[in-house]
């Protein structure tokens, strides 16, 4: 018999009559002849009003006790659905995250999955129940609860079809599918059809709320479609699919999102040495913080700025760690900005369509905007911005991209399953019987795909960039106009308030976008013609803190300098020199033990 996976958010379940509507929508399915698990969230703001609740007995709650308050909320919604279906004549029972043996590892509020037993679930569900279970909890090895971070319940939801070789995941929600950005910010955008696995790996981390960024990444590792719509009506939604089956000819994005609250923190004066940058890195990642948009300009008198991102509420702890790195490697200072936002956009076709770059810088300096920062990686373009012109950058790169007319496709879709790009199977089949426990890899432990050198580029850098609107939307028409196609944008101020350039592009063209750099009024450009890019492949990278200081570590012990930083969701590029290209490309293979 099928299984179907089905996720209801909190506004779905807010109340009585939104419960029953969520319950009958089960039953319907079961009445199909699926067996129905059901993963359920909070009802409402009910995990809000639990933080705003512990805030009021003190600042600073212990973690724990966090968790174990917070997974209250999700134990309300699973009695109540479960009472909801029975009162309907169908069997149903409800599980908290310890019932199913849903183990996390002990990082309370941010915990991670290890392993799941799938006993009790088949169990039931072969009794003929409707199988509930509350979203976005676990316990840790010594029955501590834990909770999987915000908006955790989709990645329960996706690491249950993964685990129970589902047949499908549906995700109700209270928006009709993904969106080319958040219809509430943008009322023009659009609904996607189908989105890869990648573009909404990359949209999730980058600020799209409508999906847990993790449960993409068990979606991508084992091969679950995942179907986002509403739970108010029966329109089809957007297909989270692999690649094969999300491609669209022509579209060179997909879509945009905004993180509003950023905090950018720079580290001056780094000498540019082997292992320093490392050494930054593992301090900030052994507290467990996200890093965003690391950006390491070219050195100039033997020092350089490393310059990162960070949610805004781990500014305080990012800045303790940062300022004991920057101690300990001999940096001048560490400043920091509070008041910035992220605008990125998103899309494969950026792989083939030259030119996304320059039209999204020129559609905001078009609207008068400063760009404080740049990262591209493969598929995807950041920019920092004023937070104060956040929303503005937003509607004018979402119209720029005329992403509010994207021509809908709204035939009927069957995925093809697209198998575990990890070469994983879900575990319940791996191990031939289902409900034994799971193997000693724990389940979200990150996969790498591979690594790669590529020995072809050249970078040029542009130094002494006003800090106004404008310059880098000139600088890349200049350089399109003259047919060069750019890989890898990173910007970062300098310490005059100036900004450094750095771009790459294929070697026989650096000379030639040296020259149109110039043409466009850039006057201190310099090209180093002999780069190595260094790339580590994998899932959700960034969200791994320790990918990123693993590959530092492996190059620092080789004595081989990192003079570029780039990453993102599924890929971390570094730029070496090409001399050392062929020994990085080895350790790196032994340092991931490919
Ligand atoms: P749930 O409680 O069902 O998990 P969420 O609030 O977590 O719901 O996610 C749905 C919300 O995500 C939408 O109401 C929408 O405002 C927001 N959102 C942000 N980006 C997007 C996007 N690209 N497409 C659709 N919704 C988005
Ligand atoms: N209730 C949790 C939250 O509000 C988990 C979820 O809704 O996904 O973050
Ligand atoms: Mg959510």
């Amino acid at each position: 018999m099928p299984l179907l996976v089905q996720k209801f958010g909190g506004t779905s379940v807010a109340d009585s009559d939104k419960i029953l509507a969520a319950a009958r929508r089960a039953i319907q399915a079961h009445n199909r002849g699926d067996r129905v698990l059901m993963v359920v969230s909070a009802r409402g703001h009910t995990t809000d009003e639990l933080i705003a609740l512990a805030k009021e007995i003190t600042e600073t709650p212990p973690a724990r006790e966090m968790d174990m308050l917070l997974s209250t909320g999700e134990q309300v919604s699973v009695a109540l659905m479960a009472m909801a279906i029975e009162s309907l004549g169908v069997p149903a029972i409800s599980f908290t995250g310890a019932q199913i043996g849903l183990v996390t590892d002990s990082f309370h509020t941010k915990a991670r999955i290890r392993n799941i037993s799938t006993e009790r679930m088949v169990q039931a569900l072969n009794d003929g129940k409707i199988v509930i279970v509350a979203g976005f909890q676990g316990v840790d090895e010594h029955y501590n609860i834990t909770t999987l971070g915000r908006g955790g319940s989709d990645t329960t939801a996706v690491a249950l079809a993964a685990v129970l070789g589902a047949d499908g995941c549906e995700i109700y929600t209270d928006v009709d599918g993904v969106y080319t950005t958040d219809p509430r910010i943008v009322p023009e955008a659009r609904k996607i059809d189908r989105i890869s696995y990648d573009e909404m790996l990359e949209l999730a981390s980058l600020g799209a709320g409508v999906m847990h960024s993790r449960s993409i990444e068990f979606a991508k590792k084992y091969g679950v479609p995942i179907h986002v719509r509403s739970s108010f009506s029966d329109a089809p939604g957007t297909w989270i699919v692999g690649e094969g089956d999300a491609k669209r000819l022509g579209v060179a994005v997909s879509g945009a999102a905004l993180a509003r609250d950023e905090a950018r923190i720079t580290i001056q004066g780094v000498p540019d040495r082997p292992g320093v940058v490392h050494g930054i890195f593992r301090t900030i990642g052994a507290a467990k913080i996200v890093v965003d948009m690391i950006v390491q300009n070219v050195s100039t008198g033997g020092v350089a700025e490393v310059s990162f991102t960070v949610a805004k509420g781990d500014l305080p702890e990012t800045l303790r760690a940062a300022e004991a790195a920057a101690r300990e490697c001999g940096a001048t200072g560490v400043t920091h900005e509070s008041d910035v936002a992220k605008v990125s956009v998103v899309g494969l076709g950026m792989r083939t369509h030259t030119g996304v770059a320059t039209a999204m810088f020129e559609a905001l300096a078009a609207a008068g905007i400063n760009i404080q920062m740049i990262t591209t990686s493969e598929i995807k373009i950041s920019v920092l911005v004023d937070r104060a012109s956040a929303v503005p950058a937003l509607r004018a790169v979402h119209e720029a991209f005329q992403l509010d007319r994207q021509a809908l496709d709204q035939g009927a879709f069957v995925p093809s399953r697209p198998g575990s790009v990890m070469n994983l199977v879900p575990l319940a089949e791996a191990e031939g019987t289902p409900g034994t426990e799971a193997r000693a890899l724990g389940m979200e432990d990150l996969v790498i795909g591979g690594v790669e050198l590529d020995e072809s580029q050249a970078r040029i850098s542009v130094f002494g960039v006003p800090d106004r609107p404008g310059y880098a939307a000139k600088v890349f028409r200049s350089i399109a106009d003259a047919g060069v196609f750019v890989d890898m944008i990173v910007q970062n101020i300098g310490l005059a308030g100036d900004s450094v350039l750095s771009f790459t592009v294929p070697r026989e063209s650096a000379e030639r976008a040296a020259r149109a750099a110039e043409a466009a009024g850039a006057r201190d450009v310099a090209v180093e013609p002999t780069l190595a890019k260094l790339s580590v492949i994998g899932v959700g990278m960034r969200t791994h803190t320790g990918v990123a200081t693993r590959m530092f570590a492996a190059l620092a012990e080789r004595g081989i300098n990192v003079n570029l930083i780039n990453t993102s969701e599924v890929r971390i590029n570094v730029g070496t020199d090409v001399a050392r290209g062929r020994e990085g490309l080895e350790c790196l293979r032994q340092a991931f033990a490919l």
